[in-house]
């Protein structure tokens, strides 16, 4: 699971949970990306090294969880393409990438390379918003027609948050690990005013 983790917080964890749970998957890497090449980290934003700090806060009660900084000692911009040869040439052969709806329905259109990452790759798509199941299989049906993308939509409880609304709302306690929401804190991440 790839993501800015700007901060990590428990949709993250609840999606990656509920995935390997439903996929029998042995371990979950949580790999911060370097510089996202879709988007531009708003002011205010932690650094790379306490994004990656608080991804292995999140992680630490979990033996499933890792952390990995793949990304992040590459360097440059993150394409998710690199990443999973970089994994596979380590001896990673049987990868499922987990993304929530706003990367399916991105994936043909934004990504770099989408068809290798789905010969590198399956997909486990956990839906943001229960409205979202529709389109998502959907989406999946296309994929599948026009790459041969193997798409496993896993249907458990959603948890409608995002990164952004925890930097605005300063909501970190509730929407956050407590290890995490602590960091914040002390760190006095995201003050009022960020995006
Ligand atoms: P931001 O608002 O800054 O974009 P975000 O909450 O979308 O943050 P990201 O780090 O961008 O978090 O997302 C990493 C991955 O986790 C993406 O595949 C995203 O779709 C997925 N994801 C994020 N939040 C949730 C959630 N609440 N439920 C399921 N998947 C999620
Ligand atoms: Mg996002």
């Amino acid at each position: 699971m790839g993501g800015t983790f700007n901060p990590p917080h428990n949709g993250h964890i609840l999606a990656a949970e509920h995935v390997r749970q439903a996929l029998g998957l042995d371990r979950v890497l949580f790999i911060p990306t370097n510089l996202p090449p879709h988007k531009r980290l708003p002011d205010g934003s932690a650094t790379t090294e306490q994004r990656c700090d608080m991804v292995r806060l999140m992680v630490a009660p979990y033996d499933w969880a890792v952390f990995s900084d793949i990304e992040v000692r590459r360097g440059g911009a993150s394409y998710t393409v690199d990443t999973l040869r970089a994994l596979h040439q380590k001896g990673y052969d049987n990868l499922t990438l987990i993304v929530g709806t706003d990367m399916l329905m991105s994936f043909d259109r934004c990504w770099r390379a989408p068809e290798e990452i789905v010969r590198l790759a399956d997909l486990a798509v956990v839906a943001r918003d229960t409205h979202d199941r529709p389109v998502l299989r959907r989406k999946a049906i296309l994929l599948e027609k026009k790459m041969h993308a193997h798409i496993s939509l896993i249907d458990c409880p959603v948890l409608t948050i995002s990164s952004t609304e925890v930097r605005r709302r300063g909501i970190f306690e509730e929407m956050t690990p407590p290890p995490v929401a602590a960091y914040i804190r002390k760190n006095r991440l995201y003050q009022k005013g960020s995006e």
